[in-house]
């Protein structure tokens, strides 16, 4: 007995050296991003910086918080696996070495619950220190969840509240609900998804039988076309609540939980229905079978397919998944059967990048003519949507770079000037095109056999 109280105490010993050390730098720093989140929002409001940058900004603040979030269940699955190691040799040792197991147990059950695995702060919690208003959101998100949980909601039962809340915080609400307008060009994406998924979620007492929703719907297209923003856009159209996740991160991360989360997730959807559950990277959850696909990943699939299907049996269920991929031939067969309308999302026309600059151009200082919009417009041809951005982020950076030896703290903001083609010009010598003609060609051919058309075959 002796001995297995020592190696638990060695064991703590070692937890707290090791693990706490590593949960405290992680919660200092998840501490912060919410600090640097916080002072964006701020300088927002005092006009400080452009909307257009804090976006720029707090996506990445965003991220990097998703991060160490990540890590500190990371640390706190360790920790748990080291847990329920250390239970099972000492239920061996007392087997051995003591007749009076149970008593032995109940005092094992008494144990103080290690200081490493109480600081895992669910990022709800620590919300409320946010200023943003679209951080209030999501608390009454996970308030109203909460409550639900104290209900014991038979839908949430068997899942970790540590996964509840982690699915609650992958709830996107951050900056500006999406509107079609701020979607440039995609006119035949746009038109099919509000006929056959925003309608339908609005109306779905029209909308049954035959005219009933797809349950999965495929984003597929080259990088940074907009795939994210349809996806926030039919969330926000249908009144859904929208959960954003990026396989990659289910499959990387989350070893081991990757399972549990797939379940969690789909739970908590239906308990916030209309739901949309936007799966971003779709491909590395759902690739295609092989011999070496590794154990876990195919049990990941498994779950996937189960929640997706038990989703979509139920007519009275409005969960809408929507997969968004860069490599739509890498999909299994099984998942494209499942996700039923297949929409080629291209890189932007001449309108599309004429929307896009003119938009972000417009929130800004800018002395360009339409003619030299066009130009621009001329010479991006084959750039994504996100290349636009890039492009014109970087000529926006045009007039402070102009400033050259000006000490930036102590100019005025008047002082700077206006952006002009010029910053363009250069700009264009710095931001090339990202997808390339090969790519290009390949999802030209995958839609032509699995995809729903686009405008631009007709
Ligand atoms: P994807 O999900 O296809 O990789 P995103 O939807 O995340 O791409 O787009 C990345 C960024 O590129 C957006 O935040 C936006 O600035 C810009 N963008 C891409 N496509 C469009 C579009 N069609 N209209 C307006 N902006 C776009």
């Amino acid at each position: 007995m002796k001995n297995v109280k020592n190696r638990s105490g060695n064991l703590h010993l070692w937890q707290s050296r090791n693990f706490s050390k590593d949960s405290e730098c992680l919660s200092n720093q998840a501490a912060t991003h919410l600090n640097n989140i916080a002072q964006i929002s701020a300088e927002v409001a005092d006009h400080g910086i452009s909307a257009n940058f804090a976006s720029y900004i707090l996506e990445k603040e965003k991220n990097d918080y998703a991060r160490i979030i990540d890590g500190m269940l990371h640390l706190g699955s360790c920790f748990k696996s080291a847990k329920e190691q250390l239970a099972l040799n000492q239920k061996k040792k007392i087997q051995l070495s003591s007749p009076q197991g149970p008593s032995s147990k109940k005092s094992l059950g008494s144990r103080p619950r290690n200081p490493c695995f109480s600081k895992f702060v669910p990022p709800s919690t620590k919300d409320k220190d946010l200023p943003s208003s679209s951080m209030a959101t999501k608390r009454t998100a996970s308030n109203e969840n909460r409550t639900n949980d104290n209900e014991v909601d038979p839908k949430l039962k068997g899942i970790e509240p540590q996964l509840i809340e982690l699915v609650l915080s992958e709830i996107m609400d951050h900056g500006p609900p999406i509107e079609w307008e701020d979607i440039a060009g995609l006119e035949f994406a746009k038109a099919t998804i509000k006929e056959i998924v925003i309608w339908p979620m609005l109306r779905p007492d029209i909308f049954t039988g035959l005219r009933g929703p797809p349950k999965g719907i495929l984003l597929f297209g080259p990088p940074g076309t907009g795939k994210t923003l349809i996806g926030k856009c039919i969330a926000n159209q249908s009144g859904a609540t929208f959960f954003s996740i990026s396989a990659s991160s289910l499959t990387s991360k989350w070893i081991g939980q990757a399972e549990k989360m797939v379940r969690a997730l789909f739970a908590v959807a239906s308990l916030h229905q209309p739901a949309v559950i936007f799966i971003d990277e779709i491909d590395s959850l759902l690739c295609q079978r092989s011999d070496s696909e590794h154990e876990s990943s195919r049990r990941i699939k498994t779950e996937f397919f189960v929640q997706l299907d038990g989703a979509t049996t139920s007519a009275e269920d409005r969960i809408l998944v929507v997969g968004a991929t860069n490599r739509p031939h890498e999909i299994d067969e099984a998942a494209r059967r499942r996700l039923v309308k297949r929409l080629y999302i291209p890189l932007p026309d001449d309108g599309a990048r004429e929307q896009i600059i003119t938009k972000l151009m417009e929130q800004q200082p800018c002395e360009m003519l339409k003619s030299d919009i066009l130009s621009v417009v001329k010479r991006t041809d084959g750039y994504s949507g996100a290349d636009v951005a890039n492009l014109c982020k970087d000529a926006a950076l045009g007039p402070i770079r102009s400033l050259q030896s000006v000490d930036i703290s102590r100019i005025s903001k008047d002082d700077v000037r206006a952006i002009n083609v010029q910053d363009f010009e250069k700009s264009l010598q710095r931001v090339k095109a990202s997808v390339s003609a090969k790519d290009l060609a390949l999802y030209e051919e995958w839609n032509n056999i699995f995809g729903c058309g686009t405008l631009q075959l007709f």
